[in-house]
């Protein structure tokens, strides 16, 4: 095993970064590979072009005529890139996504064959749906899923095959997927969005969601993560003592990027501009070996593909430059984990986007319904927020000592409380039109104002309004965006369907006129949501006991947290806005928990083998080295020798408290993760493997990372922290 060590530390030091070919400009590349509108224009008929486009824009169906033409065409253009297969392509409730390729060659008899593709083989596919994640459904319906043509989302060429995004569902019609229940919220806050809007605005026709991620990651030499057996199998260190220098002196963030891996990323960003996902933003982290990636924002559903789709090529582009992408959320004990800021806004199909303050009194008027609207669903459904989040990786972030916190709050800055507190004082039922005249001016019309100069920044907030977007950054790095986009489209698309109702309740009973009523509205909104808005230290003990004092949430663990997606209120909701029924909601419950459960459950036999066939067979191995010197030292020294060897002595004995308080630990981990196993409940079972399993990891590895400072270095079969995080 040391062998291994040594051996991959010596072909990481040796390795010689590939040269990187100068590409076309990047606005050049951007989309080549992407059947996008404007390769549509060039290869669709027109009738067939206005379809595809009608359903982008309008959801209209496609129907089989038109299908079969798009196909035909997108066959031709895949054909002319050298493209030899087809998959439809989608994301399973796995957290990966998933192909399955067919070549477009088909046999015609008489010895020949063509490239066919209809629209048939476009529109749906029938993976086998038996090897996916279900929750459940496959049992009480049929095994058989199916996968069906997302024409919102433009088919692309990966390698040479030809992807086409798609959902995937149980024939029973049950969303096995994160796409389809995405595709649902985004309709539902299209919907209530689009109806609010027309209060401002009678030309709104659509509202359409944005998502901008960020994603954080770790690049490791190749060899050396291989060299490693935790990171092979659960992509993060299990033990390991962590190094002298950590990012105490935070001389990594923002800095120059270390040669090979700008050469990963520039590498990385010609992939992506092919694919027509708009990187932009590269940067060094905070944590040694650790960075940053960012596109353009997007309309949210391409948007999640994409991060879905760069999570995938990320890998691969890795391995050809010798690294391996750690996409865990704690990879590293000791040095920051990785996030993935999930930036959202709303905007209207005359291009206004509606959390950013207008030009108008009435349109910042429109911005402030949006924005304490959108408060306000985060307040009402702050537990179901967390429990989208929730992961066993994610864990390690939020409820540990790292940023974000478990309490889900917002942050809004100074300036904006300041608004809110105004509004607060609006007289009840009918304004007078001094007071209309004064809010919409004064406090109303100064908001674009305020918000310019609003430097405002708060880093340990998990949802912060960041001057036109809310910021939602809890969101794991390893998570597919759908989950997240999916439950806060949703809570917002409830939120803005009940204040509609109020606003028209006052509008038509009580005979407001609109701006009165809505002001009437936002002013119990503000009143009703203040639990939730918090701009000070969120990581502090103090905010824990405040939290806790205001009612808010503080699930510190994913079988805690994930209980608020199966609580009355969270299916009712769902059902209510379309977007998944309860045998859905109930369904992505159990394959969360199921995950979960696994997850610790491999950390947890990893952990043991590591400890007792890596670890201890190299202390003892160690200790006998150390008990053959003092048995030397003994024949010099005759009975002198104790006063000589007692350093070696202590240590002999130390070394044998750490393998004594490894193999306590093991057994009783193994014992622990026996009975946890029988549980038939997986409520119970998680409990188990929170509570029982998982709280035995940080004994052990605390006698390991002992041991690791004990053992001589050159008996250390496992690739230390420093070499890892400081190997370029
Ligand atoms: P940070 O300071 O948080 O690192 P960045 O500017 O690096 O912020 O990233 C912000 C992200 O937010 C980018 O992906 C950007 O495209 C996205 N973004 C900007 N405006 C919007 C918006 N209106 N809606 C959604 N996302 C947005
Ligand atoms: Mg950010």
């Amino acid at each position: 095993m040391s062998i291994l060590r040594f051996h991959a530390i010596k072909e990481s030091l040796a390795y010689k970064p590939i040269k990187i070919e100068a590409t076309e400009r990047q606005s050049v590349l951007f989309g080549k590979n992407v059947f996008n509108e404007n390769t549509m224009r060039q290869y669709l008929t027109k009738d067939a072009f206005v379809g595809v486009m009608n359903a982008v824009q309008f959801g209209k169906k496609i129907d089989r005529n038109i299908a079969d033409q798009v196909a035909s065409s997108m066959k031709d253009w895949a054909l002319s890139k050298g493209v030899t297969h087809y998959t439809h392509w989608f994301q399973p409730l796995t957290g990966s996504t998933a192909e399955k390729h067919d070549a477009f060659f088909e046999t015609i008899g008489g010895g020949m064959a063509i490239e066919k593709f209809g629209g048939s083989q476009l529109v749906q596919q029938e993976p086998d749906a038996s090897s996916f994640p279900s929750g459940g459904i496959r049992n009480t319906f049929e095994a058989r899923g199916y996968t069906a043509w997302d024409p919102t989302s433009p088919a692309f060429i990966y390698g040479t095959t030809l992807c086409i995004p798609t959902i995937f569902v149980a024939y029973t019609g049950e969303a096995l997927d994160y796409k389809t229940p995405l595709l649902r919220a985004l309709h539902a806050v299209d919907d209530a969005a689009t109806a609010v809007c027309k209060y401002f605005d009678k030309n709104v026709k659509k509202v359409t969601s944005s998502l901008g991620w960020e994603q954080e990651y770790f690049l490791i030499d190749k060899m050396l993560a291989a060299s490693r057996p935790d990171i092979t199998m659960t992509g993060r260190t299990l033990l390991g003592h962590s190094s002298a220098k950590g990012q105490q002196l935070d001389d990594h963030y923002f800095g120059s990027i270390p040669n090979r891996a700008l050469n990963f990323m520039r590498d990385l960003e010609t992939e992506c501009m092919l694919l027509g996902i708009p990187v932009k933003t590269r940067h060094n982290e905070v944590a040694p070996n650790q960075f940053e990636l960012a596109p353009i924002f997007e309309e949210a559903n391409l948007a999640v593909d994409h991060n879905s789709l760069l999570m995938d090529i990320m890998g691969r582009v890795a391995s050809h430059h010798n690294f391996k992408v750690l996409l865990h959320e704690k990879p590293f004990a000791g040095v920051s984990g990785s996030g993935k800021h999930n930036n959202w806004s709303l905007s209207t199909d005359t291009g206004i986007n509606l959390l950013a303050p207008g030009k108008t009194p009435m349109s910042s008027l429109q911005f402030l319904t949006f924005f304490i609207n959108t408060i306000k669903a985060v307040h009402e459904n702050e537990a179901l927020l967390r429990a989208t989040i929730a992961s066993a990786g994610n864990d390690h972030r939020l409820g540990a000592n790292e940023a974000p916190p478990a309490i889900i709050s917002v942050f809004i800055g100074g300036q904006l409380t300041k608004v809110l507190e105004e509004l607060e004082g609006v007289t009840k039922g009918k304004l007078s039109p001094q007071e209309k005249t004064e809010l919409k001016l004064n406090v109303v019309g100064k908001i674009p104002d305020v918000l310019l100069d609003n430097t405002d920044r708060n880093r340990t907030s998990p949802f912060a309004f960041t001057g036109n977007k809310f910021e939602f950054r809890a969101v794991g790095s390893t998570a597919n965006c759908g989950n997240p986009m999916t439950v806060l489209n949703t809570i917002v698309a409830k939120q803005l369907t009940d204040f509609k109702k109020e606003v028209d309740i006052l509008i038509n009973k009580k005979d407001l006129k609109k701006d009165e009523a809505v002001f009437n509205v936002l002013r119990e909104y503000i009143k009703s949501t203040k639990a939730i808005l918090f701009d000070g230290n969120s990581y502090g003990e103090a905010w824990e006991k405040e939290a806790k004092r205001r009612g808010l949430s503080n699930n510190k663990t994913t079988p805690e947290a994930l209980k608020a997606k199966i609580s009355k209120k969270s299916i009712s909701l769902f059902e209510e806005m379309n977007v998944m029924s309860e045998i859905e909601t109930k369904a992505r419950y159990e394959i969360e928990v199921e995950a979960y459960i696994k997850h610790i459950q491999i950390e947890s036999r990893v952990l043991g083998d590591i400890a007792r066939n890596h670890i201890v067979p190299t202390a003892v191995k160690y200790q006998n080295i150390l008990i053959e010197n003092v048995r030397g030292l003994k024949e010099i020294f005759e009975e002198k020798y104790q006063g000589v060897a007692k350093e070696q002595i202590n240590l002999i004995e130390e070394i044998s408290n750490h393998i004594e308080g490894i193999n306590v630990n093991v057994v009783k981990m193994i014992a622990e993760r026996k009975s946890a196993n029988n549980f038939i409940d997986i409520e119970e079972r998680a409990e188990a493997y929170s509570k029982k399993v998982r709280a035995l990891f940080d004994d052990i590895r605390y006698h390991c990372d002992k041991l690791e400072l004990l053992v001589d270095d050159e008996l250390w079969p496992l690739t230390k922290y420093r070499e890892l995080l400081f190997t370029r």
